[in-house]
């Protein structure tokens, strides 16, 4: 039996492998105070039962490992999950695997072949361009799809936190479902709107396997307001990028840790927030209302007081600059506790799914996008 952990985005440090696998997680690059994310595999463990106890005592978000089950794959393609238990201390879980190896990992993995894939789609098609929008820390591209020929200009970026891998899978959905030429939802956007993807805004935490920071250790959302050259590159281009076309509508998109639930979290703390902005806010919520299973909102962030955004992170700044409709979009790593699937629990096609319903909440925000 080997333990596998040179993956793209691998993460697991070994510490016995007799009878029982104890391992634990290895802290974000530069900052020791983000643990969470792991991906690793096992080889030569066919028919065995195994059990593994992942010391998950001091992460980030204790809370996590509640109801949360372990995303497990044969070829890294299909993700089902694995029943696990934790005790406060140590996430355990017991298999036997029908293959030579399998793969563990806290949410299916989107590799940087996929993000490759990716865009080679949006650059075979006539309704797309793919151009970078500058480096990161260690000089990965930070990659920009635009769709559409419109007036009215959105921007939608994710994975400032790398580990928060289905904001990835969400991008792909959307900009899969904006790329169909037959879609009249899809068409509709395309003519009215200029559409801004970032698939990734943290290539260097991906490829590293962070759970939150970049290859520096910063947390690129609570960068927005002062980024820095050296500390926070993959902001400064974005932000650099809104500037030269302005922003009507914004979308950040993350993974929940702790939460079992897709959610919006807008921007009612900020000093400019008006009723125009509310009521932009409960159209585009109600579109993803009726157009998607597993999104509700019953259930999300405590609302900010009055002038208590956080002008750090990318929604509340991009909101307060530009005066727009911004959302933080939020995915679970558990299951969605309002549509539970025990065998796939929240996967790829879900977050996919959220991101492709997004077509019909942008429409139905469209008319007010602009004073
Ligand atoms: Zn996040």
């Amino acid at each position: 039996m080997r333990i596998v952990s040179d993956l793209d985005g691998g993460n697991v440090l070994v510490h016995s492998t007799r009878d029982v696998i104890r391992l634990g997680i290895r802290s974000d690059t530069g900052a020791p105070e983000f643990r969470q994310w792991f991906h690793f595999g096992l080889e030569g463990v066919a028919g065995v039962p195994v059990r593994i106890e992942l010391d998950v005592s001091d992460t980030t978000y204790p809370g996590a490992w509640e109801d949360y089950d372990v995303c497990t794959s044969y070829d890294l393609e299909t993700w089902f999950r694995t029943p696990a238990s934790f005790d406060g201390e140590v996430l355990a879980w017991e298999f036997v695997s029908e293959q030579p190896s399998v793969f563990f990992a806290y949410f299916a993995p989107y590799g940087l072949d996929r993000h490759a894939e990716l865009l080679e789609t949006a650059r075979r098609s006539s309704l797309a361009t793919v151009r970078t929008l500058g480096e990161s820390v260690e000089e990965r591209s930070i990659d920009v799809v635009r769709i559409g020929r419109g007036e009215r200009i959105a921007w939608v970026i994710a994975r400032q936190h790398p580990g928060e891998t289905m904001a990835e899978w969400y991008a792909e959905g959307l900009v899969g479902r904006l790329l169909d030429e037959d879609d009249d939802a899809a068409r509709a956007v395309r003519e009215a709107c200029t559409v801004y993807v970032v698939p990734n805004m943290n290539p260097d935490g991906s490829a590293l396997g962070n759970q939150r920071a970049n290859a520096a250790g910063m947390n690129l959302n609570r960068a927005w307001l002062e980024p820095d050259r050296e500390a926070s590159p993959e902001v400064l281009a974005v932000r650099a990028a809104m500037e030269e076309t302005g922003v009507d509508l914004f979308l950040d998109v993350h993974g929940d840790e702790q939460n079992p639930w897709c959610f919006l979290a807008g921007c009612e703390g900020n000093p400019s927030y008006d009723e125009r902005l509310r009521d932009l806010e409960n159209l585009f919520e109600q579109a993803l209302l009726e157009g998607n299973d597993d999104f509700q909102d019953d259930y999300g962030y405590p609302r900010d007081e009055p002038g208590g955004g956080d002008l750090r992170t990318a929604g509340n700044w991009v909101g307060e600059r530009f005066q727009c409709l911004s959302f933080t979009v939020e995915m679970p790593f558990k299951d969605a506790a309002n549509h539970p699937d025990p065998e796939y629990g929240f996967d790829p096609d879900r977050a996919r799914r959220l991101g492709s319903a997004t077509v019909e909440a942008i429409l139905a925000a469209l008319p007010g996008l602009r004073d």
